[in-house]
This record gives structure tokens, C-alpha cells and sequence, in this order.
């Protein structure tokens, strides 16, 4: 290992573990690319090493004791710098977070500052920490709980908010005195990055966040598999939470924020106009790249015509670019991969159901440098289809004709994952129904699929989920405390 004497320098950017920012074991490096413009070198970064790793495990178990017992106040206070900091350079790693994952430049500016936003939300609710007290027959006995730190917590994060998951994960590990290993994807490791800086700038003891950099398969088993690592939080794709959430010892805890398939369900009497939009925008914001993304809408045979017509007019005017470019709607597909699997899908899509619109590559000018690709709308979709039962993550609708709430809600149904739903109608009845029926951890009525609050729980139910501890809010910090019953007489 050789020691960097800064967390960055000429474009290279180093892992920090145990308080010091260090180039990888292996001297080897991977590119962080744009993916609107591969030309641009985002940054180089640590391809680490298995010996790497099972340092960054090695400070973090070395740094619980000190850091449990750090006055809870303190802890608060480097968080609340923390988001200052990220506050106070909002448009720089705004413009950094569009350069690596290619979202629009008002969309990262919004991830930043929300990703501030709960470091200062932890900051105060991690302080309202409580226990409960038992009635007994002993007049001197008290009976109470405490809750305490696990001890060494692992955070591994995905491209597509590669900061606002890492500060909800990190945020609550931290301010209930756990120590973290942190590795963002390789795919977009710069917005992660500006997360531990501000973090380690903020005043966080040696050893207690490590930041690390590089791929699964040299790096995973290090940072998840060792029994001293007492919890996983994990978000990313079913098949690699499901294997990570198999492989770790019984007394680990893991938390597995996976994939979706999300139905939008459009009744008659909704207002088809603003059903077109909650498509649109659960849909194909972010180029179709989020999790909780709308991917399937059943609609009601009586209004597909019409509900159809609305929504390729809006998709049709939806404007694709680089995502610094001001007014741009859509970005780039975040990776070369990306960009593979999106097109087989049109392709497959395309043998199985009626194609209406898009699917193709862009090409000339700036396009012929990023991964840009027209959102594509299929319909005539039915269930047995590829493109209504698999995860694609990215901008392509399926439109699937039902007959009455009933069979929207089996179809809905009728999936392995259960993220997020969202239903558009006039009805309270069917408001309330929905939000019974549907096997979807988070349920919306009239408003897109994607989105959620800092200060609300959030996690899937079936495989987008291990269904354990929901992320964010106030239950976010139960994740990351154990429960002690004491009995103290005298
Ligand atoms: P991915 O599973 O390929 O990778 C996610 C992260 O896990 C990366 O950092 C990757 O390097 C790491 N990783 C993969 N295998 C690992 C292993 N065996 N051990 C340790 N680390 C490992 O997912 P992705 O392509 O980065 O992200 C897209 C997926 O994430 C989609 O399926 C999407 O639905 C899901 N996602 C879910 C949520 C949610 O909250 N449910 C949010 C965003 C994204």
C-alpha cells in the first residue's frame, strides 16, 4: 500500500481507511467514465485488493469501542458539519454526480442537498433514541431496555443515487455509534467519495467511516463474509443482495434494498391526462434508472386508446441530452451495460408485443459519445411476456389491458417483487382498497411510483427486500441498534 497524501490528487482519488487517505495495495486504478460523453475521465480510482479491504474491516472493528462511547452530541455535531459541507458545495458536486451517472443537473443538485437533509435529520432523530420500562412484582427491580451499536457495519451502494443511499445508510449507522465500510459502485464511486470527505473533514475519528473503491469480486467477501462485520445494508440488483444476504455468517445482520417491477394502475375514471404524467415521470425520470420506476401500467381496456394517445405525446416530447445541458429531460443510460440490456429488452419486447415508440439509439453529434437511447413504449403486453416480468432498469413502458380493479390487482400482483405501486382514480374506495391489495412496500394514489421522504420508512416486500429492517426515517436506526433487557435491583 502506498500512502496518498491527499484524498485526491491529479485525478486520482483514494480509499480512506483508518483516517488516512491511501492508494490501493495493488497500484491498480478503473476509470470513472461520463457516460454522456465517454471521452471524460470523471476520475481514476483505488481498484483495492482483498488486503485492502480486510484493513478497512480491521480499522472499523478497531474504532468501535472509542467511537459507542463518543458523547452522542458529538456525534451529531460532525454529521451536522458533514451537510454543511455538502450544502456549502452543492453545485460543484451537483455537476460531478451529473458528469458520473448522467442524470440531469437540477435532479443531482436535488440528490446533494437532500443527502445533506439526512445527515441533518439523523443528527436530531438519532438523539431521540429510546428504551421501554417494565412493571414487575419486585418493588426493587427496575426493568428497561437499551439499545446499543451493533459494531462494524457494512454499506455497499449502487450507481443510480450514488450519494442520498450511502447518507441514508451511513447517516443512522454513525449517529447510533456504529463504525462503517462504505464501497459505492464502481459505476459512479466520485458522489461517494464527496460523502466520506465531507464526513472525514467534519471531524470523524481514524477507522470510524472507511471508504473504499473496486469490484465485487476482489472486494466483496473481504468487507460482507467476516463475523466481526455485524450488519450488511445493501442496494442493487435481487441477484446480488440474495447472494450476499446468503453468504454472511448467521450472526449478521443484512438489510437488502433490491429490485422492482412497479405497476402503475390507471382506472376509468381517472383524469387520464395526469395519469399520462405519473407514468412519464415514475417512468422514465432518470432515464427509467430507479428502483421504485414505473414499468408497467395497466390500464383499463375501456380508456387504453385514449390514455395511449396522451402519454406518446408526452413522451415524444421529452427532450434526451447530456444532463448539464440546461432543459434536458433525460440523460444518458448510466453505463455501457446499461445501454445493452435496455436494448435487448426493445428487441425482445418488440418480438413479443406491439411497439408504439422508441427503443432506438440516439446517434450524430453528442450522441454518437454517450449512451443515449429514445424511451420506448410497447402495449398489448401480457403477462407471460419478458418485458411485464423483469426487471429492465431503464426508459421502457409496458401497457397491459385489465378488465376492472380485480384483474388489475392479481396482474399488478403477479410479480416476484413488490417495491413500490402507485394507482391513479377519483374513488376513495379504491384508494382504500389498493392500499390493502397491493403487495407493494411503498403504495401511491395519485402520485408517481418513485419518490419517498427522508422521514418515512422505505423497503419493498418479496425479492425487493429481505423484508427485515426498512430504511430510512425513524426505523432507519433500528436496523443498526441491538436490544438489551435489564434488570436492575438493588
Ligand atoms: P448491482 O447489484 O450490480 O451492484 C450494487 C452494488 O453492489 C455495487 O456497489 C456492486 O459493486 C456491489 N456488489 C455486487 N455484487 C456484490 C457482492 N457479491 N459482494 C459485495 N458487493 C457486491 O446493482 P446496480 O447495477 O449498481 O444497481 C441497479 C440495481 O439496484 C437495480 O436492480 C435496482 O432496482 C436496484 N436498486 C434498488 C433500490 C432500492 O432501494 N430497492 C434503489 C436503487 C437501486
Amino acid at each position: 500500500m502506498t500512502d496518498a497524501t491527499s484524498p485526491c490528487a491529479d485525478g486520482v482519488f483514494a480509499n480512506l481507511i483508518d483516517g488516512a487517505w491511501v492508494r490501493s495495495s495493488t497500484g491498480d486504478l478503473f476509470a470513472d467514465i461520463n457516460p454522456a460523453d465517454t471521452t471524460d475521465v470523471v476520475g481514476q480510482f483505488q481498484a483495492s485488493s482483498k488486503e485492502d479491504a480486510e484493513r478497512a474491516v480491521a480499522a472499523a472493528a478497531a474504532a468501535f469501542e472509542g467511537w459507542r462511547r463518543t458523547p452522542i452530541t458529538t456525534r451529531a455535531r460532525i454529521l451536522t458539519r458533514a451537510a454543511d459541507h455538502l450544502e456549502a458545495n452543492a453545485g460543484r458536486f451537483a455537476e460531478e454526480l451529473t458528469r458520473e451517472e448522467g442524470k440531469p443537473l437540477p435532479q443531482s443538485r436535488d440528490e446533494v442537498l437532500r443527502s445533506a437533509q439526512t445527515l441533518r435529520f439523523y443528527a436530531v432523530e438519532g438523539q431521540s433514541l429510546t428504551g421501554e420500562t417494565f412493571v414487575n412484582d419486585d418493588p426493587d427491580m427496575d426493568v428497561f431496555t437499551v439499545r446499543e451499536p451493533l459494531g462494524v457495519c457494512t454499506v455497499i451502494t449502487p450507481w443510480n443515487f450514488p450519494i442520498s443511499i450511502p447518507a441514508r445508510k451511513i447517516a443512522p449507522a454513525l449517529i447510533t455509534g456504529n463504525t462503517v465500510v462504505f464501497k459505492p459502485s464502481s459505476d459512479a464511486p466520485l458522489s461517494g467519495f464527496r460523502l466520506a470527505e465531507a464526513l472525514a473533514a467534519a471531524g470523524l475519528p481514524k477507522g470510524v467511516l472507511n471508504f473504499i473503491t473496486g469490484s465485487a469480486g476482489a472486494i466483496g467477501a473481504a468487507i460482507t463474509e467476516p463475523a466481526v462485520v455485524r450488519a450488511v445494508s445493501f442496494t442493487g440488483s435481487t441477484r446480488a443482495g440474495e447472494h450476499i444476504h446468503r453468504a454472511v455468517p448467521f450472526t449478521t445482520r443484512t438489510q437488502m434494498e433490491l429490485g422492482g417491477k412497479n405497476p402503475l394502475i390507471v382506472m376509468e375514471d381517472a383524469d387520464l391526462d395526469k395519469a399520462a404524467d405519473l407514468a412519464v415521470k415514475g417512468g422514465l425520470s432518470l432515464s427509467g434508472q430507479a428502483c421504485t420506476g414505473t414499468s408497467r401500467i395497466l390500464v383499463m381496456a375501456s380508456v387504453r386508446d385514449a390514455f395511449t394517445d396522451r402519454l406518446l405525446e408526452k413522451v415524444r416530447a421529452l427532450k434526451i441530452g447530456n444532463g448539464l445541458t440546461p432543459g434536458v429531460d433525460l440523460g444518458p443510460l448510466a453505463t455501457a451495460g446499461q445501454l445493452d440490456t435496455v436494448l435487448s429488452y426493445v428487441a425482445q419486447g418488440k418480438r413479443e408485443a406491439t411497439h408504439l415508440y422508441g427503443g432506438d439509439c440516439l446517434s450524430g453529434d453528442e450522441y454518437d459519445r454517450g449512451y443515449y437511447v429514445t424511451p420506448a413504449v410497447f402495449t398489448d403486453v401480457t403477462q407471460d411476456m419478458r418485458i411485464a416480468r423483469e426487471e429492465i432498469f431503464g426508459p421502457v413502458l409496458a401497457i397491459i389491458a385489465v378488465d376492472g380493479y380485480a384483474d388489475a390487482i392479481a396482474k399488478a400482483n403477479d410479480t416476484d417483487y413488490g417495491l413500490a405501486a402507485a394507482i391513479a382514480t377519483r374513488d376513495p374506495r379504491l384508494m382504500h382498497a389498493f392500499a390493502r391489495d397491493i403487495q407493494a412496500g411503498t403504495v401511491k394514489i395519485n402520485r408517481t411510483t418513485t419518490g419517498n421522504l427522508i422521514n418515512a420508512p422505505f423497503g419493498g416486500l418479496k425479492r425487493s427486500s429481505t423484508s427485515t429492517f426498512r430504511e430510512s426515517g425513524r426505523t432507519g436506526l433500528d436496523f443498526y441498534t441491538q436490544t438489551k433487557t435489564v434488570y436492575r435491583g438493588c
